[in-house]
């Protein structure tokens, strides 16, 4: 209590997160971490030698990973996105803003300039910049800083202290409750920037305010599309060259071979018992088509694929617009996939827009797949790890 104090006294804006969170006795974790639902884990003996000045810091930390979205936001990256760089790079931007607002945290904290970043980034900015330098310099700061992680509340992968998500001994917070504490927050952060006579709002969290009040923060349409232009890049990559046709480049006696642009088809499977929206399935597709366009691919080299909940079989239709999602009951996208697979041209690329709520084939077929997980976040644990997947958050 006395922390959380502290806390509130550091970062009012903070309030109502900090007496959200759900804390639970940790014994032996060493730290303080968060989970998904928004549970504190506390281990009392750390927590009690910080005192209640480093540890109402340490609080405003872990709150921070929650309220940023730092969980939602590491979904986005992709299925294989390294979570330890992902918890260093979310660090370093809390951090730094901690230490601008002028709240004490234990020594040895990690802050950008620890890093080699500059001050002031982006969790996602910060996370890409130290993918470039892993590549060049081959290691050097981000693999010699140890990483703790700070649970899967922080976009680290579910750790074995962590409670079942449903348990009820501490139950936790669900999605629609979680962006609610999110916007207060927000509106509180503005209206303590906006009053002089308190202090000033560390630019982080301004500009994460200003973020969730204007939009979602998450730019998944540029993670989608991004996702299906790498798998048509890759597709392609599998045979542009031929030697069916010889090649325009005569060489006597060598046969060259012919660059051939490469026919690719792309079926897209909807998942018509989603829960997801009309304008969100409508904005998916038509970003799907850009980058299919964009990539030089025919527009009828796209096929979209309704997967009706309760005919349980995938009808065709001529149009995005056709494609009338129905919602409610269960649905097996393996009977959508299957179609797919069957059709004719055979896809080089499958895109399947879901809820997540299925069971996935256990095999990789022909096709390169993208799963785009509508919604509940939790559902791309689910999906199999040799497909792509990303998540379209829910607004
Ligand atoms: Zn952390």
């Amino acid at each position: 209590m006395a922390a959380r104090l502290v806390a509130v006294e550091h970062a009012p804006y903070l309030a109502h997160a900090l007496f959200t969170v759900n804390p639970v006795a940790a014994d032996g974790l060493g730290t303080l971490a968060v989970d998904r639902g928004w549970r504190l884990y506390v281990d009392p003996v750390t927590f009690g030698g910080w005192g209640p000045q480093l540890g109402g810091g340490v609080l405003v930390h872990e709150v921070g990973h929650l309220v940023r979205v730092h969980a939602e936001r590491a979904d986005a990256l992709g299925a294989d996105y390294d979570h330890d760089r992902w918890n260093l790079a979310t660090d370093a931007a809390l951090n730094d803003d901690l230490l601008e607002a002028g709240i004490a945290l234990p020594g040895g904290v990690l802050t950008p300039t620890g890093l080699g970043l500059e001050d002031g980034g982006i969790e996602e900015v910060y996370y890409a910049q130290m993918a470039t330098r892993q590549q060049c310099s081959n290691g050097g700061t981000a693999d010699s800083t140890s990483v703790d992680g700070c649970g899967s509340g922080a976009g680290g992968p579910v750790a074995s202290w962590e409670l079942a998500a449903d348990d009820q001994t501490a139950p936790g917070l669900g999605h629609a409750d979680a962006n609610l504490t999110r916007r207060r927050v927000a509106q509180a952060a503005r209206e303590y920037a906006a009053s002089h006579s308190r202090g000033t709002l560390p630019a982080g969290w301004q500009r994460w305010a200003e973020a969730t009040l204007a939009g979602p923060q998450v730019p998944w349409r540029k993670v989608l599309a991004s996702a299906v232009r790498r798998a048509i890049a890759h597709a392609a990559g599998c045979g542009d060259y031929t030697y069916k046709r010889p090649g325009r480049r005569r060489i006597p006696r060598v046969v060259t071979p012919a660059m051939q642009r490469p026919l690719l088809t792309v079926v897209v499977v909807v998942d018509t018992s989603g829960s997801m929206g009309q304008s969100e399935l409508d904005s998916a597709i038509a970003e799907i088509q850009g980058v299919i366009r964009a990539a030089g691919l025919a527009p009828q080299g796209v096929l979209v694929l309704a997967c009706d909940a309760e005919v349980g079989d995938a009808t065709r239709v001529r149009r995005a617009n056709e494609v009338r999602l129905v919602g409610g009951g269960g649905t097996d996208m393996r009977v959508g996939i299957a179609a797919a697979e069957a059709a004719r041209p055979r896809p080089d690329v499958l895109v399947v827009l879901t809820d997540g709520y299925t069971p996935w084939p256990e095999r990789r077929g022909r096709a390169h797949l993208v799963i785009a997980i509508i919604g509940d976040p939790s559902a791309a644990r689910n999906t199999p790890d040799w497909a792509t997947t990303v998540v379209v958050p829910a607004v």
